[in-house]
Parts: C-alpha cells; structure tokens; sequence
C-alpha cells in the first residue's frame, strides 16, 4: 500500500514519498510527515542476518513506498560503499557502561554522511519518476555539517546545482574549509553575516517566496531542500538506530525486547526525530534523551511545555547544536498533537510571530518518552577529559554534550537501561575545543599540526577527510549579509 506525506500545516495537502522528496518543504511552510508511522515486520533474528544496505532496504521500502526495490536497492548501494572508511558502516563501541554509536565514520566524518549520501540519489530518482524537466537547486543553510556533507554529495551530480549558507563566524576552522575547498562547477558556498538561524529563516522564506518559484520555474530551475527538512534526510536516519539496536542483540548485549536509551546531541531536532520514528517501527526504546548545549531551548521545552526563542544566540564548542528554532520539532509536535495541521499552524506562527508558544497539557502527556538534558561548556570539556582518561576514548565535542547528559542522567534517575550515546562527529573535525579539553598542553595554531597532535593522543588514524585539507585550494570566497541572500541567489542562477 502506498504511504502518503501530508504537510504538517495544511490537512489537505497529500503527496508521495518522492514529492516529499522533490519539495522539501511544503508550499504552505509545514513539514512533510508520513499519514501514519510504519512497523517493521521483520523479527530481531531475521533482521540479526542482514548488512547495514540489507537492513536499510528493510526500513526504507516502508516509508518510501513509491520507489521501486531496484531504485532503492540502487540508492543504497550507491551511498553506503567504499566512502565509509568501516564496511560496518556505523559501528557501535562499547565504552566504559555506554554504547557509542559512531555516525562519523563517512566522507565528511560527521553523521550528515549518513543521510546526505544517498540523499541526491533518491532526489535524482525523485525527479525522474515525476517527470521533473527542471534543474534542481539545492538550498541549504548549514551550522557546519550538513554544509559540506550535501556538497559532497551534490557535487557534479547531473542535473543539480548546490548553493549553501553557513554562519561565516560560526562554525569550526576544520568545518570552513571543508566547505571552501569544495570542487564541483555546480557548487556554491557563501558565507552569511549572521547565525545558523538566520541562514535557515533566510532560505525558508525563498522556498516560500512564490514569486520567486514563478522566477525559477519559468527559467527552468526548482528550488529543493538537504537539510533535515527534507523527509529524504530522515528515513535515512532511522536505519542506525534499527541497525545499531540489532547490533547490541547479535552482540548478546541485549536480550530480545529489551529497552535500549538513546542520548542524541541535538540541535535541529532531525537526528532524534529519527530515533523517535524507530521507537514507533517496533524497536524496544527507553527514553529518547535530548541533550542540548548551552543553547538549551529543548531542554526548558521538555521541563514546562513552553517552546521559547527570545533569548541570547550563544555561539559554543559544538557549533552544530548552536540553535534556537529546532524545526524538526514541528514534526513532533504535529504527531503529538494527533495530526492536527490547524493546531501545528497555530503554534509555528506564535513561534514566527511572538517567538514562543506553548503546548497543552494533553500534547505534554505524549511526550512521556522523551527526557531533556543539557550540558554547559565547562561540562563538555569535562566530559571529553573524563571519558579519555577514564576509557582511553576521544570523543567530539558535539558527542561529549550527550555524554556529560548521560551522566547526569544516570545520577539522577539510577536508570540501569543499556545506553546509546549517538555519536555525530570524528574528534577530528573539532581538534582545537577537543585538544583544549584533553589538557595536553599547547596547542599549535595550524589544524594539520592539530591533528597530529590529536593523532598521538587518540591513537586513531587522522581521516582522509582532515588530510586532503593541507593542499585543497580555496575556491569559494563569497560573504554576504543575511539580507542579501535571495539576491544573490537570483544573480547565481541568472535570473535577475
Ligand atoms: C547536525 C549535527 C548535530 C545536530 O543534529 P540535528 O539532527 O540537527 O539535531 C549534532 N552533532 C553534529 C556533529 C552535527 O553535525
């Protein structure tokens, strides 16, 4: 039976999976959502005989039910190969009482790999099935990550032009020049003069500008997504969490049924959304565990059912977390609501508007598997130090906010469930905060010097993706302000 998308704002709005795809971001503004949560109907012992592509064809064929088994095998295939630097694609480590789900062990060694892999290949796909003549150009707003992780990607990929917004003062000297160096004649990389949620808000409002579609459509361009708004970045996402619970089970970790915690460092709400989507295909959760930086919007949310953004953008170590708009909740919010579109409207316009809203007592209720946490910036060092003298175990810092969560957590609640720590980005990519934390002296200015440095601490190989950064000339040198971005746009693509 073929599973369809309705927007989280307008009821009426119905669309196929590879529409979802196509779109992005629904033309009222809301999220494409599945009309109802698929289970998996596959055992744990069927599904302990798969590889991470079988196990991923398993979940994905149940949301994304307008593709056929050879598409999507196709897909598969293409992502998740050689370009993962482990054929177990996301490992999962044991480290002292948790488990650390590693996600960054792909092209751009963060966990964006994991979705943005395939994502191009399911939106070429998407635009054959539908007919699409058009050029495809990807918009994305990136707080670090999923910049040069849908770059990558993207890049030459026929038929598609990428332009990307990163906070030109707000991501980490690794992140930024991954992104400059970027090769590929339909790529184009801009930095912003503002933060991440000023990048996002800027390319929300060109998706919903429909006087630019006219524009676009008339000069044979159509505007998509790669960030976690598209329903493409998050079916992907589902399979780690499948994968990495049949992993503890094969493992004898686990006994069959038995709950599992997940702690996921969050910032856009996609990640954890996906494990929340997991829970609802049959895997055996817990408590989904939020855990948020300084800039803990989720955490207060969680705590009083009030979801406020009036307060100081902090810019922190774990700059991929560094927001205060989290859209994917409104995903969340939409399904805990019952699927009321009006209600989700309501709510996302106070947000728009007053920049808060608050959600019922009766929608609080729904949200009894999550639990909100938050770590400060002396609590992430201390984490990263801990779990290395501790465990011998280098962690991100992005990583070290959930871990510093769950140790909290575990002081306050005496919850003994087996845990998962998803971890989102090699130590690598944030050697600077990393080797600050670990206390081992000087740290050089130069980041290949950094990695060697962090090389001979960690023990673990520096990764292709920090090596070829010595020599990769820079090849995108454009800054603009927030309010230029739709104009530079349209001078991109030629359309003024
Ligand atoms: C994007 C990112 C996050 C946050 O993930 P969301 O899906 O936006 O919540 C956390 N850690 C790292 C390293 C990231 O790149």
């Amino acid at each position: 039976m073929e599973l369809m998308y309705r927007s989280t704002r307008d009821s009426e709005k119905r669309v196929t999976a590879s529409q979802a795809v196509l779109q992005g971001l629904s033309s009222d503004g809301g999220l494409f959502v599945p009309e109802t949560l698929p289970v998996l109907g596959n055992t744990i012992d069927e599904l302990a005989e798969m590889d991470y592509r079988e196990l991923a064809y398993e979940v994905m064929k149940l949301f994304l039910t307008d593709y056929t088994e050879e598409e999507l095998k196709d897909c598969i295939n293409k992502a998740y190969d050689n370009k993962f630097d482990t054929p177990e694609i996301a490992p999962v480590k044991q480290v002292g009482q948790a488990y650390y789900l590693e996600l960054f062990h792909g092209a751009t060694i963060a966990f964006k790999d994991m979705a943005l892999s395939i994502l191009p290949h399911l939106l070429t796909k998407a635009a054959k099935k539908n007919q699409v003549k058009e050029e495809i150009v990807i918009l994305t707003a990136t707080s670090g990550d999923t910049g040069k992780a849908a770059l990558a990607g993207f890049a030459d990929v026929e038929g598609t032009k990428i332009i990307v917004f990163y906070p030109k003062d707000g991501v980490s000297s690794v992140q930024e020049k991954q992104m400059v160096t970027q090769q590929g004649a339909n790529t184009e990389v801009i930095g912003i003069l503002g933060n991440f949620d000023d990048a996002q808000t800027g390319v929300k409002m060109m998706f919903n500008n429909t006087e630019l579609a006219g524009k676009l459509k008339s000069a044979g361009y159509l505007f998509s997504s790669a960030n976690s708004i598209n329903i493409g970045r998050l079916v992907p996402q589902i399979v780690y969490y499948v994968h990495s619970y049949v992993d503890l089970y094969k493992k004898k970790q686990i006994e069959k049924g038995e709950k599992v915690n997940f702690v996921v460092p969050t910032g856009n709400f996609g990640n954890i959304l996906a494990g929340y989507y997991a829970k609802q295909l049959g895997i055996p959760v817990n408590k989904l565990i939020c855990a948020s930086n300084e800039n803990k919007v989720l955490f207060d949310f969680f705590q009083t059912g009030s979801y406020n953004r009036n307060r100081e953008f902090i810019l922190t170590q774990s700059p991929s977390m560094d927001i205060l708009v989290s859209s994917n909740l409104e995903r969340l919010i939409y399904q805990i609501a019952g699927g009321d579109s009006e209600k989700t409207a309501g709510f996302m316009k106070a947000l728009q508007g007053q920049g808060i809203y608050e959600i019922t007592e009766e929608m609080k209720a729904n949200l009894e598997g999550f639990v909100g946490g938050w770590a400060s910036e002396e609590e992430t060092r201390e984490a990263i130090h801990r779990t290395y003298t501790e465990n011998n175990y280098v962690i991100d810092t992005h990583t070290a906010v959930a871990a510093s969560v769950y140790d909290k957590y575990i002081k306050e609640t005496g919850d003994t469930s087996k845990t998962v720590i998803v971890s989102t980005a090699s130590p690598y990519k944030f050697a600077n905060s990393v080797l600050g934390a670990l206390k081992v002296g000087d740290i050089p200015e130069d980041d290949y010097a950094q990695a060697i440095l962090l090389k001979e601490v960690s023990k673990i190989e520096i990764p292709e993706a920090v090596e070829e950064l010595r020599t990769a000339p820079v090849l995108h040198k454009k800054v603009c302000e927030i309010s230029q971005m739709q104009e530079l746009v349209e001078r991109l693509l030629k359309i003024i």
